[in-house]
């Protein structure tokens, strides 16, 4: 898919998501301004652009307004891993909300497109599976995970306020779980926790009995998804994920049988407000970007594990 070449600011470029884009985004010929603050990103990710020309670093934090001259916005500056984002929930909150809309009010000036990552998190513990983008969600407000949910939900309420008022143009992505190369081994997540602990000859720790589901999407696809959603037509929110749906207990499975068979699983206590079920319906995808995943999760796990094996023999995680 050719990428009209202009300026883009990418928010969160030096995390996980964010520095994917970027190298998308650069390797197609086009500006990219990579804003982060480095809470969970790391000037690692995107350190082979640094001397680049049509590269730009700028350490700022997104609950602060910025002027910058950009045609794309590219808005995914937010810790997204549950420790990462209960760590400081009022920041979270803040990051959402304040960050969308000075996100927001830059694009407005500047008349720039802006899509905003958002999650399936929207959807909090779902009554309706799967998940199509009309179900408006069953969120716990004043849960722990509550700072990033509701977040998210304000953060889509906002780009949709500034879509009928100032006919801004946005761009929502309902992001399922993504998994790959850049994730931070210690995130917490359920795919590089239990890839280190393999990598480590650990046990695999499952949280609860391990019966609740999660669709995991690979980061190239996911990668793929936001472009076309950026350049197409429709503003969504689009759900972006992998509708294979697993239950955690399987997952485990599978990362043993690619690293180690005989490893095994324990059980701990199951987190507050855990989802008990995950999966997206794609079918807007499919119909308005004409996108799929094309990974399946043992292509998607066999660089992803190298990835972990090899910054864990290097000791280069933080
Ligand atoms: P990540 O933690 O790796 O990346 C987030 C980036 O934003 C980091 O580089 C971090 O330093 C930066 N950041 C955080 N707060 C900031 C602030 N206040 N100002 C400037 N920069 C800030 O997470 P990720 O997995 O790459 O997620 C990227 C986006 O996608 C997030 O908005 C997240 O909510 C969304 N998302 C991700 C997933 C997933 O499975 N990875 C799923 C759903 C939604
Ligand atoms: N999980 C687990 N063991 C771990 C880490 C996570 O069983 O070591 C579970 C977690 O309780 C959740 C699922 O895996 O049910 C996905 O967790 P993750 O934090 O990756 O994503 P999210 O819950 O935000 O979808």
């Amino acid at each position: 898919m050719p990428t009209n070449i202009c300026r883009n600011l990418v928010t969160g470029g030096a995390g996980f998501l964010g520095s994917h884009l970027v190298d998308r985004l650069m390797e197609t010929g086009n500006e990219v301004i990579c804003l982060d603050n480095y809470f969970t990103g790391n000037k690692l990710n995107i350190a082979r652009w640094i001397d680049h020309p049509n590269f730009e670093l700028i350490r700022h934090d997104v609950t602060e307004p910025i002027k910058l001259e950009v045609d794309r916005i590219w808005h995914l500056a937010c810790p997204a891993s549950p420790i990462h984002y209960q760590n400081n929930p009022v920041k979270t909150a803040k990051t959402s909300f304040l960050g969308t809309y000075n996100m927001l009010g830059l694009a407005r000036r500047v008349k720039a497109r802006l899509l905003m990552a958002s999650t399936s998190e929207v959807y909090g513990n779902p009554q309706v599976h799967p998940q199509p983008e009309s179900y408006p969600g069953s969120v716990n407000p004043i849960g722990i995970r509550a700072c990033y949910d509701e977040g998210k939900r304000i953060a889509e309420t906002l780009c949709f306020d500034y879509q009928r008022m100032h006919q801004s143009e946005i761009r929502i992505a309902r992001i399922f779980n993504t998994y790959g190369p850049r994730m931070l081994p210690n995130d917490g997540r359920v795919i590089s926790n239990f890839i280190v602990q393999a990598l480590k000859g650990e046990s695999l720790t499952i949280y609860g009995d391990g019966s609740q589901t999660r669709s995991f999407c690979y980061v190239k696809d996911l990668i793929e998804g936001l472009i076309l959603l950026m350049e197409g037509n429709h503003s969504g929110p689009i759900n972006l994920g992998n509708p294979t749906e697993l239950t955690i207990r399987e997952l485990a499975e599978t990362v043993c049988q690619q690293i180690n068979p005989s490893l095994a699983l324990v059980e701990k206590p199951l987190p507050t407000d855990d989802p008990i079920r995950r999966k997206p319906i794609i079918k807007l995808a499919k119909e308005q970007l004409g996108w799929e995943p094309t990974y399946n999760l043992k292509q998607g796990l066999k660089p992803t594990i190298s990835y972990f094996r090899s910054i864990l023999s290097n000791n280069l995680g933080r």
